[in-house]
This record gives C-alpha cells, sequence and structure tokens, in this order.
C-alpha cells in the first residue's frame, strides 16, 4: 500500500506538505518521478520547479537521494518501509497546477504526488488534512476521489485504484458554495470558490439540463455514479481542464447567471458553453482517447494528429449540445458557428497548417503562440470544430438524414465500452465509410490534412442555411451579425490597442498593409498623417479611406522614432454570417433540433 498525505503547514507560504509512506519500496534503490505535463494541456510544464525539501528515510534513518533529471529521482537501498516527504510551492491561479492561500487551496495531483516507481498500477490511500490555521477553520473539501474515510466534503482518508486515478481528481478545499443537483439519477455538485453573487437555482437548473442532454446523447448510463464542477470564480478568467468525473474551471463573477437574469446574455452563454464543453470531455478524451495516450506518458511529448477529433468534435458538440438542449434558440447556435468561421478565416494560418499538423504541434505551437501565431497556425479547437461540422452535415445529406457524426461518437463510445479500444490515427474516417457505406476518404483527408477552405458553404445550404461573408466593423467585430451602419473598404493589416502615447501594434498580417509599409508588432504609433489617434479615432479614419491611399506614420521602434509610408489595402471578407432560409426545414431540424 502507497499511503499520501497532503496538508498545509502555514497556508500563507503557499507551501503544501506532502508525505508519503511506501510499505514494499525497491529495496535496491526507489525510484520517484513527477510528471512534467497534466493530460488536457498539451504543454511541457515541468511541474517539479516547484518541488522543495525532498527527504527520504526508513526505520535506520535518513537516506540519501539522487537525483537523476528535472523530474526523476532515486532513494538509496533501503529496508523495510519507505518514508519520504517534500513541500510543493502552490501560486499558480489556473485549472493545470496547485494554488494555496488564506482564502483556499486548490491542487492537481499531478502537480503535488511523485509516483512511486513500478507501483503506478498499484492502489493507493490519500489523507488530506484541514490545514491547523485561523483562515482554515471554515474550510472544506470537495473531490471526485472517492472516500475511504471522510464524511462528505470533509478531510480524511481517500483513495484511488491507481496513480492514474489519483492524479485526475483535482481537490478544492475552502469555505465554497456548493450547489447539488441530479441529472439522469447521478447526483452533480457545484463548487464555486470566490466572492460572488449569482442565481444559483437558476445555475442548477441550466447545467442539468446540458449534462441529462449529453449523458442522453451518448446513452443512459452515465460513466461515472457522481461529478462535480470545480469553478473558481475571479474578476477576469476564462478556462477549464476535463477530469473523468470532475472539471476545473476558472471563470469571471460576470459569467455567473443574475439574479432575475431571464435569457442568456453573451457573458453566461460563454460559461455555459465552457461547462458543456468540459462535460463532453467525460466521454470524449477522457474515455475515448488517442490510442497513443493509453497509458499517458507524462515524462515527455506525446504526438498525436487526433486533438482536431477530441478538442474540434468536442468544441462542436458544447455549443450544439446547448441548442439541442432548448437552451438557446438555432439564431443564436449559428452566430457561435459563424463566430467560429470567421475566426478561422482571418488567419493565413488556415492555408498554412491542416488541422492535423496543428494538433501534432500543439506542444511547441498551439500552446506557445506568439504575435506570428495568426499568419502561422491554425487552431485545431476551432479548425476541428467546423470539419466537425463538415463531416456531420455531409453524412446526412449523403445518408438522407439517416446517418450523421452523433452515429459516429456513439459508435466510438460503444467500442470503448465493450472493446476498451483507443482511436487511432485513421479511426474517424474508417467509421465514417463505415457508417455511411460510402467511402469518404478523400473528402476526410482533406478536411484533416489538406488546408483548402472548407465546403461549409455548400454543406449549410443542404440545411436551408445561407452563409454570407462581409468585412469586418472594427477590432470588436467577432462576426455572427448583421452590422448597421456603413463597413470599412481598407484594411490597415494590423491588430492595435490603445497605449500611453498612442497606438500599439499587438500584430501584423503577413503581406498586409502594415506589415508591407515596414511596421510590426510592438511598435507604438505615435501619429497617422500628422494626427495623435486613439482606437476609435482610428477606427473612424479607416472608415473615411480608399484602397491605395497612403498614410504617413510615425512610430517608436524600441526608443527610435522611425516614419512609414503605409499602403491601404482592400479589406477581405473574413467575416461570417449564418442566415435560415425556407428551404430545408426538416433536415435543419433534424440537425438543430426542433
Ligand atoms: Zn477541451
Amino acid at each position: 500500500m502507497i499511503r499520501y498525505q497532503i496538508t498545509s503547514r502555514n497556508p500563507g507560504s503557499h507551501y503544501f506538505d506532502v508525505s508519503i509512506s511506501i510499505d514494499r519500496p525497491d529495496p535496491a534503490g526507489q525510484q520517484l518521478r513527477l510528471p512534467n505535463w497534466i493530460p488536457g494541456s498539451y504543454m511541457i510544464r515541468d511541474f517539479a520547479r516547484n518541488l522543495l525539501d525532498l527527504r527520504a528515510r526508513d526505520q535506520a534513518g535518513d537516506l540519501a537521494i539522487e537525483q537523476i533529471d528535472k523530474s526523476n529521482w532515486r532513494v538509496a537501498a533501503c529496508s523495510g518501509e519507505l518514508s519520504v516527504e517534500y513541500k510543493v510551492y502552490a501560486k499558480d491561479l489556473s485549472v493545470r497546477a496547485a494554488h494555496l492561500d488564506h482564502s483556499h487551496g486548490y491542487y492537481n495531483g499531478s502537480s503535488v504526488f511523485v509516483e512511486i516507481l513500478g507501483q503506478g498500477d498499484k492502489p493507493c490511500e490519500v489523507l488530506i488534512e484541514k490545514p491547523d490555521a485561523a483562515c482554515c477553520v471554515d474550510w472544506q473539501l470537495a473531490t471526485s476521489l472517492k472516500r475511504k474515510q471522510a464524511e462528505a466534503y470533509g478531510f480524511g482518508l481517500y483513495e484511488a485504484f491507481d496513480y492514474d486515478d489519483l492524479i485526475d481528481h483535482p481537490v478544492e478545499m475552502s469555505a465554497f458554495t456548493r450547489i447539488t443537483f441530479q441529472a439522469c439519477g447521478v447526483p452533480h455538485d457545484i463548487i464555486l470558490t470566490g466572492r460572488f453573487e449569482c442565481d444559483q437555482a437558476r445555475l442548477a437548473a441550466d447545467l442539468k439540463t446540458i449534462c441529462e442532454h449529453h449523458i442522453r446523447f451518448f446513452g443512459e448510463p452515465a460513466p461515472m455514479d457522481y461529478y462535480q464542477f470545480q469553478v473558481m470564480v475571479v474578476g477576469e478568467g476564462y478556462g477549464g481542464l476535463e477530469h473523468r468525473a470532475s472539471t476545473s474551471l476558472i471563470a469571471s463573477r460576470a459569467s455567473l447567471p443574475k439574479p432575475r437574469q431571464t435569457g442568456v446574455d453573451d457573458d453566461y452563454l460563454n460559461f455555459l458553453g465552457l461547462c458543456s464543453h468540459e462535460y463532453f470531455h467525460t466521454w470524449n478524451v477522457k474515455r475515448i482517447k488517442p490510442e497513443v495516450y493509453r497509458p499517458y506518458a507524462l515524462q515527455h511529448e506525446v504526438y498525436t494528429d487526433l486533438l482536431w477529433a477530441f478538442e474540434g468534435i468536442t468544441s462542436y458538440y458544447d455549443d450544439l449540445g446547448l441548442r439541442r438542449s432548448g437552451l438557446i434558440k438555432a439564431e443564436s447556435y449559428l452566430e457561435l458557428l459563424a463566430q467560429t468561421m470567421t475566426r478561422v478565416q482571418r488567419g493565413l494560418g488556415r492555408s498554412r497548417q491542416s488541422a492535423a499538423e496543428s494538433s501534432f504541434n500543439a506542444w511547441t505551437k498551439f500552446y506557445k503562440q506568439d504575435e506570428n501565431a495568426a499568419n502561422a497556425i491554425v487552431s485545431y479547437y476551432a479548425k476541428g470544430c467546423l470539419i466537425a461540422a463538415c463531416i456531420d452535415l455531409k453524412m446526412r445529406e449523403l445518408t438522407d438524414g439517416q446517418k450523421s457524426l452523433d452515429d459516429v461518437m456513439r459508435r466510438l463510445w460503444q467500442d470503448y465500452r465493450e472493446q476498451g479500444k483507443g482511436l487511432e490515427p485513421n479511426g474517424i474516417q474508417q467509421l465514417v465509410s463505415e457508417i455511411t457505406g460510402i467511402d469518404l476518404g478523400s473528402f476526410l483527408d482533406e478536411l484533416i490534412y489538406g488546408t483548402s477552405e472548407l465546403p461549409l458553404p455548400e454543406l449549410l445550404a443542404s440545411v436551408g442555411i445561407e452563409v454570407v461573408q462581409r468585412v469586418a466593423k472594427n477590432a470588436q467585430d467577432k462576426g455572427g451579425k448583421d452590422i448597421e451602419g456603413e463597413l470599412p473598404g481598407v484594411d490597415f493589416g494590423a491588430m492595435l490597442k490603445d497605449g500611453e502615447a498612442g497606438l500599439l501594434i499587438q500584430r501584423v498580417a503577413e503581406a498586409g498593409a502594415a506589415q508591407s509599409g515596414g511596421l510590426s508588432a510592438g511598435d507604438q504609433i505615435i501619429a497617422f498623417d500628422g494626427l495623435r489617434l486613439n482606437l476609435g479615432q482610428f477606427e473612424n479614419k479607416i472608415l473615411r479611406a480608399n484602397t491605395g491611399d497612403v498614410w504617413q506614420v510615425h512610430a517608436f521602434r524600441r526608443d527610435e522614432l522611425y516614419q512609414f509610408d503605409i499602403v491601404l489595402q482592400v479589406a477581405a471578407e473574413t467575416t461570417f454570417v449564418l442566415k435560415i432560409k425556407d428551404q430545408h426545414q426538416q433536415a435543419r431540424k433534424a440537425w438543430l433540433g426542433d
């Protein structure tokens, strides 16, 4: 048996104190290791950099520890039970690591628990102790880990089947707010930490609707017997990470439903979409997963072409689930889809990188984006979502509405449940062809491995939806909506924001007006044609300009002043709006729900 113990002797120091006792260590020298990344977030994060004061001893006393590399250690040969202890500095307020202060504690096991090498498949216990500090008196504990000797929401003894299970149930400790509901008979909790005002009954009712929709989509029973939404409420923030029976979320106060709110505003829609996304992952990636993730190798990058399927298909069904469950109208859903189309269309990266390449390079490109990202890469989330839409609509069109991507997802779930199968690189293509009885190989290969424009206008027409393209009104225009008033005819080719002395260039479009004239990201523009402009004034000037006009721009690069002549280019129609037509009502209803 491996017994972990975690507490904090001083939460204000941001240290978790961890100790481990191992009944039967490797007598020749037990190796310990900490993951370098956390499943669901494909970047090397080197959690071991926060580990301090590592010590080991057996019945005879202290043991020497040899460090093998950044996250591996070997304890000297020992006899009998081995004890290990260390501290973990926890001050990363994200869903990926650990955070501790006087107001709350949160951790992912991958940040705080070393694996006992050779015993990763053994069951283990974890004693989670309430810190003995005045600030923690009212703290409770929230986790989807199985209780062994602890009251509900209490500190005490928990257990895990193996190391993989141990690190897949994040733990929140604080004086949190708890909201409970049942979905298809499965108890669910929403755990909210932080200060907020919110319509709790509304939140529970809406999440119940989403959860029941997804459970019924894959088919009852649900794959877990309990589920927890852990929400860290902050002023500004957004993020989520999926786990097998819980999700950790960071959300802004403004995104929670207001008391007396009736409709779904944009902020709340964003939050519901995030909850829907992480919940769908309970099936798609937490259970149905790439074969190369079985098991996860957490010491180094694990490459797969398939993140477009796990993140993209999940991104497709997250918003679609809101529509099909009746939480939002078809028009709202189409607005979200048009915004995703717009996001993909606005970067040159879409013609340079395929969804498969984007997946493969997630570690070094998608997760390490710089100011040139829009020119260089495409998001496997956004493009993957659009690929899912293409596959779904194509299957519906070719089978007269008899088959769809829904059948592919249910079949993947069935294969996992019955045979524990992982997804092979061409698994989706094979299933689509098998389910439709039509060889769609080259169509799918172009979507997944190609960079040509997606056939969404034709496919959406088959469900009576017209795709309209227009130019962007301004930097805030995300697409999806008609715009009142005039639109600009020219494009400056740069993303700008108000700075102290003028306008700061955040990024430039490759071969756009700004870059062709010599400007680059980081330049501080102090004058356009001799005038200092803020962003609103700049947008007003753009509206009055014509293609080919030359603007004299003065800008600081570092502390040196330069002058550039910028030749304005014609604005490209990179913004989408989707419009419902009278045709194909039945096919559209079958797709979007009644
Ligand atoms: Zn996701």
